[in-house]
């Protein structure tokens, strides 16, 4: 389990410059090593709620059932797809209290929302998504784009009819195919990965990557790796001076690993040869 001395978490949030009210949500929960945002969709007070319920129910589900599992001797391996496991289950959970919600207010009818988390765990970490909302990694000095985006876009960038940089001006880029709260079953996307000494990884909503090009937010993640709230600061100011059109949201997490590492296999080889 992650505590807060070893799991460095800075959140920002923001209602851009367009739009009235701020439909994002972020969340985190640093003893558990949980880091969420979700864009929420449907209207104001709709997509609010949403992306609320959303970050609320997946918050609340991992730390009932994460508390429950008791430290064993199982291997790194088998508790990274009992987290796995646990991770989409909360998720589906979220995605049917949003449904229910739906159902239960008139005014909250076919309201949805994108979601992206990351969970934490010693030296692993899982990623999990739906829609549009993005995870990067940035490790030594590179900035890598973690998920692919659930849009028709993205679709069509796969198949070769756009190019990276013409789905970026797109006028239909932000058609999401999948959200939580609109079908009684939604597909999550699920990754597990090592972690190694510096990573950073960053989560943010659309009005972040729509605004500024990944090179962009590389450069300030290069700037300020180590003073992640004015990374987080600088990032949405820069949203903002690039138009600022949607709510921006982003969350940069950062586990602090020991120094201690293992040296790769090659290493210890060269070493032993001299
Ligand atoms: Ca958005």
């Amino acid at each position: 389990m992650h505590s807060s001395e070893t799991l460095q978490i800075v959140g920002r949030t923001h209602p851009g410059k367009i739009r009235p009210h701020n439909e994002d949500c972020i969340g985190e929960d640093p003893q558990l090593g949980i880091v969420v945002v979700a864009d929420g969709m449907g209207g104001h007070l709709a997509g609010e709620v949403a992306s609320r319920l959303a970050v609320d129910t997946v918050l609340q589900n991992l730390k009932q059932c994460l508390k429950k599992t008791a430290p064993d001797h199982r291997t790194g391996d088998t508790v990274a797809l009992d987290r796995s496991l646990a991770v989409r289950r909360a998720i589906i959970n979220a995605n049917m209290a949003i449904q229910q919600a739906g159902r239960d207010h008139a005014g909250h009818a076919g309201m949805g929302t994108t979601l992206v988390m990351a969970l934490f765990n010693h030296h692993r970490v899982i990623l999990a998504h739906v829609g549009d909302s993005r995870i990067y990694r940035f490790r030594e000095d590179r900035l890598e784009q973690m998920t692919t985006d659930h849009t028709l876009i993205q679709e069509m960038v796969d198949r070769g009819f756009y190019s990276h940089q013409e789905a970026r001006v797109s006028v239909n880029r932000n058609l999401v195919t999948r959200a939580l709260g609109i079908d009684s079953t939604v597909a999550v996307d699920i990754r597990d990965e090592m972690v190694l000494p510096g990573d950073i990884y960053l989560l943010c909503s659309d009005g972040l990557n729509d605004m500024l090009e990944d090179a962009f937010i590389e450069d300030v993640l290069r700037q300020h790796p180590s003073d992640l709230g004015q990374a987080a600061d600088l990032l949405v100011q820069k949203a903002n001076e690039h138009g600022g059109r949607d709510n921006i949201s982003v969350v940069l997490a950062k586990p602090a690993l020991p120094l201690t590492r293992r040296m790769p296999w090659y290493r210890r080889v060269i070493k032993f040869w001299r």
